[in-house]
């Protein structure tokens, strides 16, 4: 079966991002925040929850900035957005993370904590000049940080062309070894060359000025076919994907779905699942029963064996699945589940329109309107 397009459509998408402050404590190449600083206060924050939780069926938010954990209100937020159903994730990059700070947003109920470290980043918990050894220790043991405290860590990480064996070794460390579930991987681009732009999320979004576009090549762009390649190499296959707003057959966001076995003796077995008829009809079931979709899943793991047992009788890999759960079932054998999202970075025509995810599952709120969290700094109103 081929991969599913995801149906989510206008207030049917479960994510949405709040962006809580421009400000940061470190620089990386690819950030694509663009504003002078600023910070919301606590009352703005509920207030923009509220407005995106009257356009959307939410079931999880992101809190992101800027550097989420520069707000000095953050564990408040975190309890604020669960006690209105909901799951809250952290994105950071973990500078400030501390065993006090971690303590503080478990009691507040906070999901996930997702860390962004790698090479091209100037921070203060690394070498001026830091070697691949140096950003992967860091990594782990923030993640592991993380994980002591009772709290699922995640990973978010930008591609760059020219550093692929980091992404590499990435894939394959969270594969094999990293307490991580969920990496978020977002294609780097050169944000300072989109014009400013005006529209909306439903009805898309175009340059004002045509002469302001300026597309040079930049050696941290990478084409999105050579990337493919490149994860295909590594048995990277997309269980589902979010569609573009101008095509729904063009793929924007990549959702990659793993099983990973771990031996008693070291050894690894793992496989990418493909989508069958079981989560096709799951995930149309879903909103009808629960009144929204999922977003944020994890399933423990004897639920996640029945799925992948079921998954291989509903046109998923059959033998492949029956292998896993082979594997699976030997003594001593730990199973989990990995979840890699790929975004694909906005892109320009020749006619100053933007070609985006449709709808935006990460938009972000400005003045009550829905807008693309990637894009919000270069929008200005009509
Ligand atoms: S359009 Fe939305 S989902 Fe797509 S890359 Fe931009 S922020 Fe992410």
């Amino acid at each position: 079966m081929s991969t599913m397009r995801l149906p989510w459509n206008g207030s049917n998408i479960p994510h949405g991002t709040l962006d809580l402050l421009r400000k940061c404590n470190i620089s990386c190449r690819g950030c694509y925040n663009q504003t002078p600083e600023w910070i919301k206060p606590l009352q703005q924050v509920k207030d923009d929850l509220d407005s995106m939780m009257s356009q959307r069926r939410l079931h999880t938010v992101s809190l992101t900035g800027g550097e989420a954990t520069l707000h000095p209100q953050l564990p408040e937020i975190v309890q604020h957005v669960r006690s209105r159903g909901l799951m809250a994730a952290i994105v950071t990059n973990g500078v400030l993370l501390d065993s006090e700070m971690l303590s503080r947003l478990k009691t507040s109920g906070v999901n996930l904590i997702m860390v962004h470290i790698q090479l091209d980043q100037k921070r203060p918990d690394l070498p001026a000049e830091p070697k691949l050894e140096d950003v992967e220790e860091l990594r782990r043991r923030m993640l592991q940080m993380i994980a002591d405290h009772g709290i699922e860590p995640g990973i978010s990480y930008i591609i760059y062309r020219n550093r692929l064996e980091e992404l590499g070794r990435l894939l394959s460390m969270t594969l094999n070894s990293l307490p991580a579930g969920f990496v978020l991987l977002t294609m780097y681009n050169n944000f300072n060359k989109l014009p400013r732009l005006q529209g909306s999320l439903s009805e898309g979004f175009r340059s004002v000025a045509s002469d302001e576009i300026v597309r040079d090549a930049d050696e941290g762009e990478i084409d999105i076919e050579e990337l493919l390649e490149f994860l295909e190499q590594q048995c990277f296959r997309p269980f589902s994907y979010v569609a573009a707003n101008t095509d729904k057959r063009m793929k924007r966001w990549y959702a990659y779905l793993f099983a990973s076995v771990t031996h008693r003796d070291g050894s690894h077995f793992r496989l990418a699942l493909k989508s069958s008829l079981l989560e096709r009809v799951a995930i149309r079931l879903m909103p009808l029963l629960r009144g929204r979709m999922a977003f944020l899943y994890k399933p423990n793991p004897w639920l996640f064996r029945f799925q992948i047992l079921l998954n291989a009788l509903t046109g998923g890999d059959f033998k492949g699945n029956l292998k896993l759960l082979q594997h699976s079932m030997k003594r001593g054998a730990v199973l989990s589940d990995k979840h890699f999202l790929l975004q694909r970075a906005p892109e320009l025509t020749a006619n100053g329109e933007v070609v985006f995810c449709k709808d935006c599952p990460d938009a972000t709120i400005r003045s009550g309107k829905l807008l693309p969290a990637c894009l919000a700094d270069r929008i200005v109103d009509e």
